[in-house]
């Protein structure tokens, strides 16, 4: 894998372009592959945006992203995007099978495979550019990294910083997690000058939520959540039969994993959802334990240090067993915490 920077000489060039990112894109995803997008169209690049699955209603907002393909309603349109690519962004993902049932044709593409990425151990060998960076805060902070050092730093528009932001923002869980340097807040400054309304990013991602959601969050605090204070462990294991209830959508469960985690003493939560076709699990720590690993040793996942997810074939209830044998095997670093 070059240097990403390497193709900055290149970019003058008019190519067919291809950004994908990882299924059910989260706002990071979605806000990496919309700034790179519109940066690149100012060059004249014919950019087509693919998301391999849907994703929540709450990133509609975001500039562009009624232009974006979900593969799954429009796989041929996609399939000859992916065929007719040059060049084929791989955003806030590092290994392909994060894109489901893209993989192959992403694995067979004719175009070179470039990464953009802050996630642990990245398939490398399958990209011919790339910049795989743990130490960033997220993927949208790359890009912006990546925009800078390209000498174009004067392309940043308000659709360019408020995608961006949004990725950023969310990623570093409000400018909270470790991971917010002080190049985390001194790109936002520099976004702002550049005529970001920080404010309309909070409102349209967190004051938008239908009503249902809240019931259903509730529903599932009361009566789904179980706490193994011995563990310093919390789990919320959800049967589809809630999400079909509530009239559940994609990106309506996203933070539910932060609630337990706020708990007092609690230094592992995690949410198991059925979803029918899989369980999706996502695992959340304070401290000193290590999920990206937990992730990627029960529950074929991965991640990074203190988020982390996965994802099972067997039922419900024996993900659940599989989820307390894996907290009990843990104990060691579980029961003694130091925040
Ligand atoms: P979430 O719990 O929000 O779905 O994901 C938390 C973090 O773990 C994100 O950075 C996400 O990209 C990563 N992640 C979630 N699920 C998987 C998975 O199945 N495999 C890998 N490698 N990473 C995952
Ligand atoms: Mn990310």
């Amino acid at each position: 894998m070059q240097p990403l920077n390497t193709i900055i000489p290149q970019l003058d060039k008019p190519r067919n372009v291809v950004i994908t990112t990882h299924q059910k894109p989260d706002a990071d995803a979605m806000g990496s592959s919309l700034g790179l997008y519109h940066f690149l169209t100012r060059f004249g690049h014919q950019v087509t945006v693919i998301s391999p699955t849907n994703w929540a209603a709450f990133l509609n907002w975001m500039p562009g992203c009624k232009k974006v393909l979900d593969y799954e309603s429009a796989e041929t349109k996609a399939n000859a995007a992916i065929e007719a690519a040059d060049w084929l962004f791989c955003l806030d993902f590092n290994v392909l099978s994060r894109t489901k049932r893209m993989e192959s044709k992403l694995a067979q593409a004719r175009g070179e495979r470039i990464l953009i990425d802050h996630h642990q151990e990245p398939q490398v060998a399958v990209f011919a550019y790339g910049e795989s960076n743990t130490a960033k805060s997220s993927t949208s902070e790359m890009v912006y990294d990546f925009i800078v050092a390209s000498g174009h730093a004067d392309k940043i528009d308000e659709d360019i910083a408020e995608c961006l932001y949004a990725g950023s923002m969310t990623d570093t869980g409000s400018f909270r997690f470790p991971s917010t340097t002080s190049s985390v807040h001194r790109m936002v400054a520099d976004l702002k000058d550049r005529g970001l309304k920080h404010s309309r990013v909070h409102e349209e991602l967190f004051d938008n939520f239908l009503e249902n959601r809240f019931r259903f969050i509730g529903h599932v605090l009361t009566n789904r959540m179980e706490i193994f204070y011995e563990y310093n462990t919390a789990l919320i294991a959800i049967p589809q039969a809630d999400l079909i209830k509530y009239d559940i959508r994609t990106g309506d469960t996203e933070g539910l994993v932060n609630y337990p985690l706020s708990i007092q003493g609690i230094k592992l939560a995690a949410i198991i959802i059925d979803r029918g076709e899989e369980r999706k699990s996502s695992f959340r720590s304070k401290g000193d334990f290590d999920v990206n690993t937990f992730a990627r040793k029960y529950f074929n996942g991965g991640g990074h240090y203190n988020a982390a997810g996965g994802f099972n074939k067997e039922p419900l209830e024996e993900v659940v067993e599989k989820f307390k044998a894996a907290m009990k095997e843990n104990a060691g670093q579980l029961s003694t915490y130091k925040f």
